[in-house]
């Protein structure tokens, strides 16, 4: 069943329509299949998962109108290894020019390669996210000689090709180059690298010669020679036709005159007698708060990094409620405390029936893929306060438990698994130490002993009302009522701006004897998170 009964419920849903109509015009009966391309020559960052996303997105809305689909992840291992990144020994220098899954891993890698290296991570982030993929390795493709037949029609129709190319080339008022045009680049038997230059092809005997910067050179049957790749602007589109590929976005980066979609599209038809797939240009994903982090690795941050401070169904979320063609920001810093509220009140308008069309599609893309749905925490405490108490417990099971138990009468830690191992995790890495919150050990007894006689009884009216408070929500009636009942009005009333200050002064006192600062965590769940006990003790009541 389809998430939606209306097909103009949301971006998916309208691109699956017309992903199904076209597949129904160019393949008749046969399964739908939707692509995605990936390079593992570092690592695959949140911005590369929208390429993921999307088609996973659309080929689950297809599955789950009961089409074959198949959605293809093509690993672009074989592309040369371009540059050392920095912090890799630089001795990784001589290995530019190779196919990525030639290039020994990075130092301390007990992965094969290179390219196996980045792939892995990946692999492991889209098993989590639910993603139903089939993964292609195009050195698997290239060196089995699967594309034989692509290779010497491309080399057959190089003219044609070179011709469309140069268009493009005048128009960006480039120079054409001088020598013959051959979009095949070999690479070398002796060094493995592409420094390689076809000198000749002779199109009877498919005879390819080449000359390598090593100094070595050679003639091959291209009819039998598989190390060797179409170039970039060739290969995509000869895929395509391969595949038979329907859907498949691609970066802005790709869609400018003259890059590899825009030639493609035309090389596509003529020579490999296929159609450029509907493809919808996605924008950036950009990220809060990976910069105040002092990352070793010092570079974007990953799916499995994000997967590690929410869960799968969040992380699917954010890409399934915004159009391939808006930027949004995943959160790394304080901000994803807001999204979870944000989930958490999208989850509770779709129990109550109250969601919009398209905000219903969101959450059950989100949830749920045609599979089945999505590991979820049985009990969805909110994740501000669990990170709370993993910041005030520093990670103490013992008194989590406890905390909870209060808080909620929640039973055992499971209940509220995995968040509170999201919570966690996101304290522990990306909350700076200066933000952290430590609950003083003794009472500041300088500070109590310079309180008025007016703060006092404020913070005995506190302490006597704990236990009697003993939960979220009465605690926070509690704080908030302290300085109403001080000021003459009932607790429930509302507060006067005199009252407001007053509220405000009163928090700040009790931020200060609790933690030692003037802010922290939201009173109540701090109170809880403290206990009733040492409250008292450091209150001085
Ligand atoms: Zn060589």
């Amino acid at each position: 069943m389809s998430v939606a009964d209306s097909t103009e419920t949301d971006w998916v849903s309208r691109f699956a329509d017309e992903v199904i109509a076209e597949a129904e015009r160019r393949a008749p009966g046969e399964p739908i299949v939707c692509a995605s391309g990936l390079s593992p020559s570092g690592p695959i960052h949140l911005g590369n998962l929208r390429e993921v996303m999307t088609p996973h997105l659309v080929a689950d809305e297809i599955r789950r109108r009961g089409h074959a689909c198949v959605h293809l992840l093509s690993w672009d291992d074989y592309d040369r290894f371009r540059r050392v990144p920095a912090g890799v020994d630089p001795s990784w220098a001589e290995h530019v020019g190779k196919p990525l899954s030639s290039v020994p891993a990075p130092p301390g890698s007990d992965h094969a390669s290179w390219a196996d290296h980045f792939k892995a991570p990946m692999i492991e982030a889209l098993e989590e996210l639910g993603v139903d993929y089939r993964g292609i390795s195009q050195t698997e493709q290239y060196t089995s000689g699967a594309y034989r037949e692509q290779i010497l029609t491309a080399l057959r129709e190089r003219a044609g090709i070179d011709a469309v190319l140069a268009r493009y080339r005048t128009k960006q008022g480039e120079e054409r180059p001088g020598a013959a045009y051959f979009p095949y680049r070999p690479y070398c038997e002796m060094c493995e690298r592409d420094l390689t230059t076809v000198t000749a092809y002779d199109d009877d005997t498919t005879e390819l010669a080449y000359t390598c910067a090593c100094g070595f050179g050679e003639t091959v049957r291209l009819a039998e020679h598989d190390r060797g790749k179409l170039v970039w602007k060739v290969d995509w589109p000869m895929r395509w036709a391969y595949e038979g590929v329907v859907f498949e976005p691609s970066g802005v980066d790709h869609h400018s005159p003259g890059s590899a979609w825009v030639v493609g599209g035309e090389i596509v038809g003529p020579v490999f007698g296929g159609e450029r797939p509907i493809g919808p240009m996605y924008a950036f994903v950009g990220i809060t708060g990976m910069a105040k982090m002092s990352s070793s690795k010092g570079d974007v941050p990953t799916p499995a990094d994000a997967l590690r401070i929410m869960e799968a169904p969040v992380l699917r979320w954010l890409y399934a409620r915004r159009k391939p063609s808006q930027s949004f920001k995943v959160a790394f810093d304080q901000e994803i405390q807001r999204l979870y509220d944000e989930w958490d009140a999208l989850g509770r308008k779709v129990a109550e029936d109250a969601a919009q069309p398209a905000e219903l599609a969101a959450h059950a893309r989100a949830v749920r893929t045609s599979r089945g749905p999505l590991p979820a925490t049985p009990r969805p405490v909110p994740y501000r306060t669990l990170a709370s108490i993993a910041d005030v417990t520093t990670g103490d099971t013992g008194q989590i438990g406890r905390i909870l138990g209060d808080l909620d009468g929640v039973a055992a830690l499971d209940e509220v698994r995995p968040r509170l191992d999201r919570a966690q995790a996101w304290i522990d890495t990306h909350v700076p130490a200066e933000q952290r919150t430590r609950v003083r050990e003794s009472p500041d007894e300088e500070l109590l002993g310079s309180l008025g006689e007016d703060p006092r009884e404020s913070l005995r009216m506190l302490t006597e009302g704990l236990d009697e408070h003993w939960s979220l929500e009465g605690l926070t009636t509690l704080v908030y009522g302290v300085p109403k009942l001080r000021a003459g009005l009932a607790a429930d009333a509302k507060p006067t701006p005199e009252v407001k200050a007053a509220q405000r002064e009163f928090f700040a006192l009790l931020y200060r004897l609790l933690v030692g600062r003037e802010t922290g965590p939201r009173l109540p769940t701090l109170l809880l998170a403290v206990g009733a006990d040492r409250v008292r003790k450091l209150v001085g009541a």
